[in-house]
């Protein structure tokens, strides 16, 4: 027997042994689980540093860890996963979603206990979907203990982390309650005084996972102001206090003016590229690249709506695993959609307007037209931040306000490094600004962000080669979520995510 053969020999027992092990434990289901010390085999791996991808690389995993990566290694008696025609990279991070938001929640009205129910199948889809670190921006802190515990007991979720406090004037931009709808109801209280403003920061303060805070200077959706952002005194304000307390600065502005705006407050990090209807000044990127500010590109956001034109887009297979089909059903209903364009109108125009403004406005916001030609914007304004040497962070704003049917948690990442790459940075740009990139932002790389010896074991594997086609990230085949291997369908079935 040639070596070749005996090592598949081997290899073909070891399967069936592993198998067999977790067939014994899950009844009629194929489950397959890798867990405790085992290897992968034969992979490709892009490993996040920028390095160019190393072929037939064999990695040890014990417990949480990765201990040993390299291409002859010894694997014992350990069960191999064959990662042949697989690439391994680090798990995502998504660096801007909202899990306490169910997509189309506030349009159906879901009651609370369903809306509780889909809530719960949104940390799953994140590892189904390879992405093991999510930042949530701006969700309450109770929801946020419940989701890190719900991914503590199951472990078939991200690691999460948050911003807090959420710093908005009264009256601005997801104050006040016409916005949030119910399923914002507990969301931190506006800023109305520099007292609230201490008081909201060091209730922040020692909640697990907090990495900044975040302050809106949104103005408005459209050409006008609705919203107040904080003043010049304001904005000193909270650059003091946050500073003071250690907290960095992440801002919510969406086109240059407000951009500059937020760089009153030193920020660390924007949390949309934005651009969507105007162009960045090379001023003002100038001032984002010196004064060292991230940028979180959240394409995904745009890019959604243009699911109303080609629901095609719905029927992809990963996409319909993780996403609950009643959601997938208001993504792909037209009254949906007309509501979700008269819900955009509305805001977008001051209160004091008559109401038939919107009305007439809304067929103008969603026209297939207006669509195009914002999401081609905001695509061209990621691509000028790269080209400026501004750091760009995949994330993708899923859950987000959730009158949007379409943002869905999980898929919805994938996607995003795919516009990554269509607005022209190349495949391994998008992978490190869904890896190595948001981890050293974020103060996470000492654990994850690139595969090496010591880190947590926080990977995806993929079927074929996202640096020779980069829709291939969807190709999930396994994700690694601290150190445990399952495939899509596992990791959705582990948690009881579907009755
Ligand atoms: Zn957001």
């Amino acid at each position: 027997m040639s070596k070749r053969s005996r090592r598949l020999g081997r290899r073909v027992a070891r399967a069936a042994a592993a198998i067999a092990l977790c067939l014994a434990g899950a009844g009629t289901a194929r489950a397959v689980t890798y867990s405790g010390a085992y290897a992968i085999r034969n992979a490709r791996v892009i490993d996040g540093t920028g390095a160019p991808a190393t072929e037939h690389v064999t990695i040890l995993i014990d417990g949480e860890r990765i201990t040993r990566i390299g291409h002859d290694l010894d694997v014992g008696d350990r069960q191999v996963l064959d990662a042949t025609g697989l690439t391994l990279l680090p798990g995502l991070i998504d660096s801007h979603v909202h899990l306490n938001s169910v997509p189309g929640a506030m349009l159906r009205k879901d009651p609370r206990e369903l809306y509780e129910r889909l809530r719960r199948t949104e940390l799953p889809a994140y590892v189904a979907a390879g992405v093991t670190t999510v930042l949530d921006a701006a969700t309450p802190k109770d929801f946020l203990a419940w989701a890190r515990e719900q991914v503590a007991a199951t472990g078939a979720g991200p690691d999460i982390l948050m911003l807090a406090p959420f710093l908005t004037p009264a009256g601005g931009y997801f104050g006040d309650a016409t916005m949030r709808g119910e399923a914002f109801d507990e969301l931190w209280e506006p800023i109305d005084s520099p007292e609230r403003l201490v008081a909201e920061l060091d209730a922040a303060r020692g909640v697990p996972g907090v990495v900044g805070t975040k302050v809106t200077m949104e103005k408005g959706f459209g050409p006008f102001d609705v919203w107040p952002v904080f003043d010049a005194n304001m904005r000193a304000r909270i650059r003091e206090e946050a500073a003071a307390r250690g907290l960095p600065i992440f801002v919510h502005s969406m086109s240059d003016p407000e951009h500059e705006l937020a760089l009153d407050l030193a920020p660390k990090v924007m949390v949309h590229a934005g651009y969507q209807d105007d162009a960045p000044s090379v001023e003002t990127l100038a001032r984002m690249r010196d004064e060292r500010v991230a940028v979180i590109s959240t394409l995904g956001v745009t890019d959604q709506f243009l699911i109303k034109s080609e629901p095609s887009r719905l029927d992809d297979p990963l996409l319909r695993l993780v996403a609950p089909p009643l959601e997938l059903a208001s993504a792909r209903d037209p009254a949906a959609w007309d509501a979700i364009g008269l819900a955009t109108a509305e805001l977008s125009v001051p209160t004091w307007m008559p109401r038939f403004v919107p009305r007439l406005s809304t067929g103008l916001y969603l026209s297939d037209w207006m669509l195009r030609r914002r999401v081609a914007h905001a695509k061209d304004g990621v691509r000028a931040l790269r080209d400026a040497g501004i750091p760009i962070l995949m994330g993708t704003d899923s859950g987000c306000w959730p009158v949007f049917t379409a943002l869905f948690h999980g898929f919805t990442s994938l996607r995003e490094v795919e516009l990554l790459g269509e607005a022209g940075l190349t495949p391994m740009e998008a992978l490190l600004a869904s890896t190595s990139v948001p981890a050293r932002v974020l103060g996470i790389d000492g654990d994850v962000g690139t595969v090496a010896v010591g880190k947590r074991a926080n990977l995806l594997l993929v079927k074929g080669n996202p640096l020779a086609d980069l829709t291939t990230i969807r190709n999930v085949a396994w994700t690694v979520k601290a150190g445990v291997a399952r495939t899509p369908q596992d990791w959705m079935a582990s948690a009881g995510a579907w009755p």
